[in-house]
């Protein structure tokens, strides 16, 4: 069985802690350097539910795409919802390794992931990282489709192949239009307007979009927008990390079980469609 150190050291080297943005908090939260790994979940967000099937599955080690403390903390005591969390993982011998924005820009990425979710060929980043002269990382993914589709069915696809969530798949722009390149970012992506229509594709397909940003792209150009739960558009990642991982284990004889949580911890639980709404 490998140490934590080991697994930690692995997980170094797909996702550089040194390549995450300079606001970002990413790495280990907790774990001790010498204790053993079998059980490896991977998951969107740092929550109790998380930190509760964690245990309850016999984890010792959760990878989050998501930060516990993004902003730091002076406490962690149990009254407090994340010092909770934090309780529960020590108490129950389980590590937090985050990594977020060293794996949005990784190749491959979350943007990959989300891509590869819809079956979409990733031609190259939306705004690559200056530093990898392959040209391969960066944040977001211009795709393109095999066989050019309408922005209703790009939208339709992305509401079946994403995990399911209370808001679904939101649509900006005309239905009928033909969709044959597209824009994909994992998470927030509403900073991204300019590379995108720099980029001159014709869908973005990203999450936590407003209303300014979008009324003004649409009133600008054609741009098609199809907007996703946050949590649907980065939980794809935690496949591809979970096959990265096991892939490494293979290659070291690790034997670790990786599992990846189904548990849907978007924060938005319901939705009621308004009497008469076009849909
Ligand atoms: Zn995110």
């Amino acid at each position: 069985m490998p140490r934590l150190s080991e697994v930690i050291a692995a997980l170094d080297a797909l996702w550089p802690p040194e390549r995450a943005e300079q606001w970002d908090a990413v790495g280990t939260v907790c774990g001790d350097p010498d204790a053993e790994v079998l059980r490896v979940l991977l998951a969107v967000d740092p929550v109790q539910e998380i930190a509760d099937e964690a245990v309850e599955l016999g984890a010792q080690l959760i990878i989050t795409h998501h930060p516990l403390y993004l902003r730091g903390t002076t406490t962690v005591a149990a009254g407090h919802f994340k010092g909770r969390v934090v309780h529960t993982l020590i108490k129950n011998d389980i590590a937090l390794h985050v990594a977020h924005t060293n794996a949005d820009s990784a190749d491959p990425g979350v943007s990959d992931a989300l891509a590869g979710a819809l079956d979409l060929r990733v031609v190259r980043p939306l705004i690559p990282d200056a530093s990898d002269p392959a040209g391969r990382r960066g944040l977001g993914r211009i795709c393109e489709l095999d066989h050019p589709e309408t922005l209703g069915e790009f939208a339709r696809r992305a509401a079946e192949r994403l995990p399911a969530t209370a808001q679904g798949v939101r649509l900006a722009g005309d239905p009928d239009a033909l969709v044959r390149t597209v824009a994909v970012s994992g998470g927030s992506g509403d900073s991204l307007f300019d590379a995108v229509r720099a980029a001159g594709v014709d869908a973005f397909l990203t999450a936590d979009l407003r209303h300014h940003p979008v009324s003004e792209a649409t009133q600008r150009s054609p741009l098609g927008l199809v907007d996703a739960a946050h949590w649907a558009t980065e939980w794809p990642w935690c496949e591809l990390a979970a096959a990265q991982l096991d892939e490494i284990s293979d290659r070291q004889g690790w034997n670790l079980r990786v599992h990846v949580s189904r548990t849907v911890t978007d924060p938005w639980s319901s939705r009621f469609s308004s009497p008469g709404a076009p849909n």
